[in-house]
């Protein structure tokens, strides 16, 4: 069956490709069974230059993968650059832990007790459409470092850049059969994955929905999982913030990548006694967000990545918004900046919308503001905005949540530890961190007696 691949911004193919099925899949999982002797006994020296060599690849070929990844999926371009460059810092950081990830050695009595980091075979990697090349590289990264061989399965929607990947892999002297890429629909290709004997872990990004599934079908042959789902972050604003900064960043926080990001900062609570000054400054600063052209510098939001997508997030507003941006005429599926006031029982609040929306709601006292944004499922990322430190560790030590900033949107850095809390999945992704979930400890025991 063939693929046809939209650009979200102009309704446009930008590929037509050929669906893998089944055989297909299994074809893959052999490669990578094939090629998983040789990699996993390569001198560490030398998986770490192949591994820098395809940083420095990534790094050449900046342009034309970040003009790629905004054709296919709609961002602004300029985040495209900034993702492509963490994918090849993304590689670097990897390659340099390739020789640093080792065992201990643990007093005993009457012998020596060594532990050993052993990868695990061949790994299946499910990715969605949001984030495309920077979350496969999340994965690639850590599973090919520890000796591991990979079979990744981009979104449908989404697949040119890790097609890419795997040839500038080949490019960089990476063995065939290392890093391959399987193009097809989910419930085909991520489920023979899911299934697969010779499968050892999946490492898996989407929504909750497709994540209890994969924790389903893995938990029959008890094969490794990573999950990393959903979010419904919470971006609270007390009265002692600094309001302007606060003010100017949160659109930022929510409506980056059109609000495709599951660490958006979708429910803005914000306390009840500057609550009219900070919506005012809010809408202000979400007017003034750029929405156009994805290939355009300037552009800060681009179009949501399908037409079903838009339709799914248009279903989530049921009633007046407080404010609703302007968006380009003419072919694209866009979405303008939707601001809706709330309660947190509100399925806009509840909810992952994964579009340019937000809910607002307000909060009296700082046990408020935690008891609000604990109230979810979810517990991804979000920010904390004060002037007072005590506050500021107080409520980030108290928050369910897995990444967190203080007077800041980020979330995710090269070399600190991502993932979610609660149903917003396990296991952790960069960092060294990451690591763990691509390896298994093994315990040698040697007696020193007789
Ligand atoms: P999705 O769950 O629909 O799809 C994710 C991937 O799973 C795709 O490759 C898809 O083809 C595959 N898939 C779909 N059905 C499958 C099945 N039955 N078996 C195996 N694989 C299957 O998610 P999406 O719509 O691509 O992405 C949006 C979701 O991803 C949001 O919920 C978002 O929060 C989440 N997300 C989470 C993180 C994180 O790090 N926590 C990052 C980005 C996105």
């Amino acid at each position: 069956m063939t693929l046809r691949v939209l650009n979200p911004a102009t309704e446009q193919p930008v590929a037509e490709l050929e669906q893998a099925g089944d055989a297909e899949t299994d074809r893959a999982v052999a490669a990578a069974k094939a090629a998983y002797p040789a990699w996993r006994a390569i001198a560490p020296s030398d998986r770490a230059r192949l591994m820098r060599r395809l940083a420095g690849l990534v790094d050449d070929h900046r342009e034309e993968l970040a003009l790629l990844e905004t054709r296919n999926v709609g961002k602004p371009i300029s985040d495209s650059r900034g993702e492509v460059g963490m994918v090849a810092e993304v590689f670097h950081y990897y390659a340099g832990a390739v020789d640093k990830h080792f065992g201990q050695t643990i007093p005993v009595a009457g012998g020596v007790d060594m532990t050993f980091r052993e990868p695990l075979g061949v790994v299946g990697l499910i990715v969605p459409w949001n984030f495309p090349l920077n979350i496969a590289s999340w994965k690639v990264g850590p599973a090919l470092a520890c000796g591991n061989t990979v079979v990744l399965k981009p979104a449908e929607l989404t697949p040119m850049t890790a097609i890419r990947l795997a040839e500038l892999a080949l490019e960089a002297g990476i063995p065939k059969g290392v890093l391959n890429v399987v193009v097809g629909p989910g419930r085909v290709v991520g489920e023979r994955l899911i299934h697969h004997p010779d499968v050892a872990k999946i490492g898996f990004t989407g929504s909750t929905e497709v994540g209890i599934g994969v924790m389903r079908g893995a938990a029959e042959s008890i094969k490794r999982v990573t999950l990393e789902l959903g979010g419904k972050s919470a971006n609270i604003v007390f009265a002692d913030a600094d309001l302007e900064r606060a003010a100017a960043a949160a659109p930022y926080a929510v409506f980056g990548n059109a609000g495709q990001d599951c660490c958006a900062r979708s429910r803005i609570l914000v306390q009840r006694e500057v609550y009219d000054r900070f919506v005012a400054m809010l809408v202000a600063a979400t007017r003034a967000l750029r929405v156009g052209d994805p290939e355009d510098d300037a552009t800060e939001m681009g179009p949501l990545v399908s037409a079903g997508h838009r339709t799914t997030v248009a279903s989530f507003i049921e009633s007046e918004p407080l404010f609703t941006g302007s968006t380009p005429d003419g072919p694209g599926f866009w979405f303008p900046c939707t601001l809706v006031e709330a309660t947190n029982n509100d399925r806009i609040a509840r909810d992952e919308v994964f579009g340019p929306v937000a809910a607002l709601i307000p909060f009296t006292d700082e046990a408020d503001a935690i008891g609000i944004a604990n109230d979810t499922p979810y517990g991804l990322s979000g920010s904390i905005w004060t002037t007072n430190g005590a506050r500021a560790l107080r409520v980030a030590r108290a928050l369910e949540t897995g990444v967190l900033s203080i007077n800041s949107n980020s979330s995710v850095r090269v070399s600190t530890p991502f993932g979610g809390f609660k149903q917003s999945g396990f296991g952790r992704e960069l960092g060294m961190n990451a690591l763990d979930g691509y390896s298994e400890v093994k315990n040698v025991f040697m007696t020193t007696e007789g």
